[in-house]
């Protein structure tokens, strides 16, 4: 299959024309986080969205492979801590080509599958381990503190019984 790539264009907007069959193209777009307004109550977008699309003809309607990073700007809610992450997402989006024009412009539908995506639950990592409720430290950096005084209570139990 031949490849076309077009780097840095200023909208994922791609004239029907070029999506020949048996042939890729590929988009890239680096938008400023903030010109797409995504933002929610917990999550701030920062730096650059990084989008890569790949477009397909098959029979009457155009595929997309969308490839996007952005990074977050979020405080946790296991830990509490305040981190950027970056997130990373593939989905795909189709068009019937009997409904388009001579362009097909995808960025709506990006913003869309960014924002469907959001996790229920912000965490800094899947498997952040959140605040100790005992000795209330951050389990991802220190260690419990609570541990050692247990032990001691459970032998001190043990020696009870003998
Ligand atoms: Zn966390
Ligand atoms: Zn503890």
């Amino acid at each position: 299959m031949r490849r076309i790539r077009v780097n840095r264009s200023n909208t994922m907007k791609i004239e029907l024309e070029k999506i020949k069959k048996d042939q890729e193209v590929e988009l890239s777009e680096v938008i400023p986080a903030e010109s797409w307004d995504l933002d929610s109550f917990d999550v701030r977008f920062v730096n650059s969205i990084c989008i890569d699309c790949t477009f397909t003809r098959v029979s009457n309607e155009i595929l997309v492979d969308a490839r996007v990073k952005t990074s977050r700007h979020i405080t946790c809610s296991r830990c509490l801590r305040d981190t950027t992450c970056e997130v990373k997402q593939r989905f795909q989006l189709n068009y019937g080509i009997n409904n388009l024009g001579d362009f097909l412009e995808v960025d709506r539908d990006v913003r869309e599958e960014i924002l469907l995506n959001f996790p229920m639950k912000v965490l800094c990592r899947d498997d952040c381990k959140g605040i100790c409720p005992g000795c209330k430290v951050n389990l991802n950096i220190e260690e419990c503190k609570c541990k050692k005084n247990s032990v001691n209570k459970r032998e001190f139990e043990t020696n009870k019984h003998e």
